[in-house]
């Protein structure tokens, strides 16, 4: 099988994300591999893709049992042969599946740090035909990184007691160069292939419009990219037919592309983009995939598309050639209910269970909210889209769209930064955002009140704030080094390289802040409110049950496209 074979049968995937490939590549190639790519970019699949193509087993050093559990078990739901050996097994659970290992039943053994050097763990490894030691979440072995655990630091001289030298590889969404020359070093790579990917493009110009007159629009935004190459994207085929002839009567040259048109004017469309002679398409989201046209210069959303990771990946055609480029999405609250009605049909599926359409729906009006969001916010349009996909946030504002140019103003946030790093102080650097926040805006909730906080003399100092604002102004805080956070799962504020500056009284702290945000004029829709901020990351079992279904219909081909 080759590797995109492996990609479909397994992991129900029609092609590589940035990165993966390359990776893949590498690894099976022989070379020792690091990727560093933010949280969600599927660096799973750039080691389980190889572990199934090489001969022997595939070892994931990896630091936590839940993670191990749930790739593992995701694994096994994909016909792939993995186990775990982690401290969560009983003595004889433990020996059971090390003679089990030794019996080649895995292709994939995830393995806690802790167990490597273990003589009965040493002893398997001895005998075993292993190809790859993969080390997951790699930034563990650096003590510049935040999750530190030493037997991380162990992993070298593991790989030297084996018979012969596997390849090796290591991931982290961790990107600091510390971390990375770490990662480096202590793993004993040996000349490794190194991938680094982020999120932020930062050359593409992100824009929302609310036009009343959605073609006009159009027309306005091609004046101001004259001669320029660029996609329309359109969430009908009957939106791309109509779009498209109105362009050609205009005198524009214009193609149109969707799966309601025969193979050989799809390919004459595509190849009449590609290759300049036409300098425009107009295409539903089956247009696009594997298209690599560098110059693309604008990507307009005609309508709203139904999430976030679609609106990405399709706006992120744009500026390829890194010039900048202009990602404009024309909403209309039609585009919400358009979407809506798309989803129900495409989940209007035999195959589901009750159970399993209640959850596909409940997901997919989630990212249906979260684009629609999108559309609404007054913040900066790419910070949303950063932490949408878990990305840490740079300071709120981008300066390179919209919202960023006209909906923001600078504050002097000096005094109110002043109250919340005595504040810290004065708890001792022992919370988190939340309670810091509930202390400084007078709350008196259960929390508060147990432990005794609303007798502070600063309870309640800053209750002028709103919520939302208080928080930008401490992650702000938290990003210019006034104050710090611990990781984990309860960060904890705590006083920053720069706090003491701040206290004495010789810093004046200055920040870009969004307006506050206010409801549109017209809503032409029952869409839901707008809002500040993005939803956080999604319920990690849901999440993972709708992977396994998604896997299981594209692999059915239940997916539709229209
Ligand atoms: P990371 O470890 O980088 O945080 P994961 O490996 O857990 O990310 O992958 C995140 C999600 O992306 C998973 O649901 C995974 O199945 C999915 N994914 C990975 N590669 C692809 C791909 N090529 N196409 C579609 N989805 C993918
Ligand atoms: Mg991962
Ligand atoms: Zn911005």
């Amino acid at each position: 099988m080759t590797k995109l074979e492996i990609l479909h049968r397994f992991f129900g995937y029609s092609s590589f994300r940035e990165g993966q490939e390359s990776l893949i590549d590498a690894i099976l190639s022989g070379c020792d591999a690091v990727g560093v790519m933010p949280t969600g970019a599927g660096k799973s699949l750039c080691f389980q893709i190889p572990a199934l193509l090489f001969p022997g087993i595939t070892l994931v050093v990896s630091p936590l049992i839940s993670l191990m559990k749930d790739q593992v078990n995701s694994l096994v739901q994909n016909g792939v042969r993995g186990a775990y050996l982690n401290s969560s097994l009983t003595y004889s659970q433990y020996r059971a599946a090390l003679r089990n290992a030794k019996a080649g039943v895995y292709k994939l053994i995830y393995v806690a740090p802790e167990r490597l050097l273990t003589p009965e763990f040493l002893d398997f490894a001895a005998h075993a035909d292993i190809s790859m030691v993969t080390i997951d979440e790699a930034h563990c072995v650096s003590q510049w990184g935040q999750d530190f655990r030493p037997s991380y630091l162990s992993i070298p001289e593991f790989i030297r007691q084996l018979p012969k030298r596997p390849v090796v590889s290591a991931f982290t969404a961790t990107a600091t160069p510390k971390v990375r020359e770490d990662i480096l070093q202590l793993l004993a790579l040996q000349n490794p292939t190194v991938m680094l990917t982020g999120f932020n493009r930062q050359n593409l110009y992100f824009e929302v419009r609310h036009p009343k007159d959605k073609l006009a629009e159009t027309f306005r935004i091609l004046e101001e990219h004259p001669g320029k190459s660029g996609v329309i994207y359109c969430s009908t085929r009957k939106a791309v037919e109509e779009v498209c002839s109105a362009l050609i009567q205009r005198g524009y040259a214009a193609v149109r592309y969707h799966a309601g048109l025969s193979d050989e004017e799809r390919q004459s469309s595509q190849e009449s983009f590609l290759y300049d002679r036409t300098p425009i398409i107009v295409a539903t989201n089956a247009f696009g995939m594997g298209i690599d046209k560098s110059n693309v210069s604008f990507v307009i959303h005609y309508n709203m598309p139904k999430d976030l990771e679609s609106y990405y990946q399709e706006a992120g055609r744009a500026g390829r050639d890194g010039a900048p480029a202009d990602c404009i999405l024309l909403y209309s609250g039609q585009d919400v209910i358009t979407n809506r009605f798309l989803s129900s049909h495409a989940e209007e599926n035999e195959q589901l269970n009750e159970e399993d359409r209640a959850l596909v729906l409940q997901q997919t009006e989630e990212r249906l909210k979260a684009m629609t969001f999108y559309c609404h916010t007054t913040g900066c349009l790419r910070e949303y889209i950063l932490r949408y996909f878990g990305e840490r946030s740079s300071a709120g504002y981008c300066g390179n769209c919209y919202n960023c140019n006209h909906l923001f103003r600078e504050e002097d946030v000096t005094e109110p930064a002043k109250t919340v790093c005595t504040c810290v102080k004065d708890l001792n650097e022992r919370y988190g955002v939340k309670l810091v926040c509930d202390v400084l805006r007078g709350s008196k909730n259960e929390r508060v009140q147990r432990l005794g906080l609303t007798r502070l003399s600063l309870h309640g100092s800053l209750a002028h704030l709103k919520e939302s604002r208080l928080r930008e102004i401490v992650q702000f805080m938290v990003m210019e080094g006034y104050l710090s956070l611990t990781a984990g799962d309860y960060p904890v504020l705590g006083l920053g390289s720069k706090s003491a500056e701040l206290l004495q009284g010789d810093a004046v702290i200055r920040m870009k802040l969004p307006e506050e945000a206010k409801p549109r004029k017209k809503m032409q829709t029952a869409a839901p409110a707008p809002a500040q901020t993005a939803p956080g990351t999604h319920d990690p079992v849901l999440f993972e049950r709708l992977r396994n279904l998604r896997a299981r219909l594209a692999a059915e081909q239940h997916i539709p496209s229209y």
